[in-house]
């Protein structure tokens, strides 16, 4: 059903999992156009991977969907989803944990720029426990994160901490 919606998909994806790529994929087959935002200037802390290397896992996974394109931005989202032509924010919500915190930056959204609307879309549930910040941290300790992200990125991984034998 693509129709002339542009929304945009706004992360850190430190690095990208495949919880967010089941809702990049669910989210391009609704809207006419996607636009991932991968945040350059992380408020909350120092990214694990580079703002470049974060956006290439991403360019390489989503490279078969036509109408999704991967970008970086380091302003407000509302701003980058304007210079798009966005009318959407598209955000994926896994568990109540994540209620209170995207219920806040919705309504700050809203307040910045009424034009915009925040979809939420409900995480799989074969995904609901899975987050980046889960997969550093078993990946940072020799545990095998290979079906919780795109194969490059589980290379990267193995690279970075070699499995003890
Ligand atoms: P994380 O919260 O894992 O550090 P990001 O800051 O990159 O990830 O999150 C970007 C968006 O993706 C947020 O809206 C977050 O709720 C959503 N998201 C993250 N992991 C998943 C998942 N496993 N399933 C659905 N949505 C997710």
């Amino acid at each position: 059903m693509p129709n002339n919606v542009t929304a945009i998909v706004p992360g850190s994806f430190d690095p990208v999992t495949v919880g967010h790529i089941d809702i990049i994929a669910r989210g391009a087959r609704e809207f006419g156009r996607l636009i991932v935002g991968v945040v350059d200037m992380p408020v909350r802390k120092q990214p694990l991977f580079t703002i470049d290397e974060r956006e290439a896992f991403l360019r390489e996974a989503l490279a078969k969907y036509d109408n999704v394109v991967v970008e970086r931005f380091n302003e407000l989202v509302v701003e980058f989803a304007r210079k798009w032509g966005a009318t959407l924010i598209l955000k994926g919500l896994r568990a109540i944990s994540d209620f209170e915190y995207e219920f806040a930056m919705a309504n700050l959204n809203r307040k910045l720029a009424p034009d915009i609307e925040t979809v939420f879309m409900m995480a799989s549930p074969e995904h609901s426990f899975l987050s980046s910040s889960g997969v550093k941290e078993i990946a940072t300790f020799g545990g095998s994160i290979d079906d919780l992200v795109p194969d490059r990125v589980a290379q990267r991984f193995a690279e970075l901490f070699p499995r003890k034998a």
